[in-house]
């Protein structure tokens, strides 16, 4: 008997896919590529090894993350998504080539004061509409004067903003947004504003730099699949049958006895469960694959189980292969039926599941 537990299994070959992808369409643009979140649970060592020659950056959301890449040997410039938390991080930042943005006068502050051994690059945070982060439009020509002035500041001051609403295609409020941030810039310097809706869908907001994050891993921003054709998904979650179990009709399924079979079937036990990060409760149904076909999860997921009917002509063995999502069966399918976002079900994946690098 061989059975493999839960598994994320990565593929670099997808990732660079992608990587080649996304740059056919923003030619023109530099590429920081977004890892934070340990490239969004798929590994950050290896996801930035193998792209490191394909990009001009990376971004993350924490010190920690940044400092996590140069301990790995990542060279490229870092940069701090949403600034810097703390004061003591900017002399760390200086001497491991980490960019900041700059969203408030607190950063600005703790700019002018530090004494530090270099310059270090900013990107003047610009809210544009997103409300979340960011000066007001009123305040970008203050806050440029200041980091003009301030000697801890590299002269090429880079500026960035954020669309909210870019997986909208019928929405108008991303055309205000880069309308409103071009004419805050007015050409000072370099700028980005596309992560990945910006990059799949308004090409006129490429501008000189591009933050593609979700997909770089082969998924869609906007839960559609058709958004991303020619991407690859670059993990495939999978776990193995542990058990294949005869069900009479009428009887229940787990706890709570959540499901019923109406037909006598085969019940297959599968080892991944809600403490690997698989969502609990899908009242849609979920499906997996086995053995090239698509069968239900039926009952409550278990913490470290799940249950599948696999009909009663099944000839499904113990230790045959199970996909989650990934391959043949798109991560946006699930998180529909979760009601969760892509986005969640990636980066919620929890330490257990033991991680596969191919090609
Ligand atoms: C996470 C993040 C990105 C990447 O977003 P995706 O939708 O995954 O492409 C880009 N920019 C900022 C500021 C982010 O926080």
């Amino acid at each position: 008997m061989h059975v493999t537990p839960a598994t994320a299994r990565i593929s670099s070959q997808a990732l660079k896919h992608n990587l080649q992808c996304i740059k056919r369409k923003a030619p023109h643009s530099k590429v920081i590529a977004v890892v934070k979140a340990n490239a969004y649970g798929h590994g950050v060592e290896f996801v930035s090894s193998a792209i490191e020659n394909d990009v001009d950056g990376f971004g993350v959301a924490r010190l920690e993350e940044a400092l996590r890449l140069r301990s790995h040997g990542i060279t490229k410039p870092i940069l701090l998504l949403e600034g810097f938390f703390d004061d003591s991080a900017l002399a760390i930042m200086a001497v491991n080539n980490i960019q900041t943005v700059v969203h408030n006068e607190e950063q600005l502050t703790a700019l002018q004061h530090a004494k530090l051994p270099n310059k270090i690059k900013v990107w003047l945070k610009i809210d544009t509409g997103m409300h979340r982060l960011g000066i007001g439009l009123e305040q970008v020509e203050r806050f440029y004067e200041v980091l003009k002035a301030c000697e801890n500041v590299d002269e090429n001051i880079g500026f960035i903003s954020h669309f909210s609403r870019a997986d909208e295609l019928d929405s108008n409020y991303t055309t205000l947004q880069l309308e409103r941030f071009i004419n805050a810039v007015k050409g000072r310097g370099e700028r980005s504003i596309a992560a990945s809706g910006g990059v799949l869908f308004w090409p006129e907001s490429h501008l000189e730099w591009i933050r593609p994050g979700i997909i770089m891993y082969g998924i869609s921003p906007d839960n559609n699949v058709n958004s991303t054709k020619d991407l690859k998904p670059v993990m495939t979650l999978i776990s193995s049958l542990i058990a294949i179990r005869n069900l009479k009709k009428g009887e229940p399924v787990g706890y709570g006895g959540a499901w019923i079979s109406e037909r006598d079937t085969k019940i297959g036990i599968v080892a991944i469960g809600y403490g690997d990060g698989y969502p609990r409760d899908m009242p849609k149904g979920a499906p997996v694959l086995i053995n090239g076909r698509r069968v239900p999860v039926v009952g409550h997921v278990s913490m470290d189980m799940l249950a599948v009917d696999l009909g009663p002509e099944s000839h499904d063995k113990v230790g045959d292969e199970v996909t989650l999502w990934g391959e043949n069966l798109p991560i946006e399918e699930i998180a529909e039926k979760s009601g969760m976002l892509t986005y969640e079900l990636i980066t919620k994946l929890t330490p257990r599941v033991l991680t596969e690098y191919v090609d």
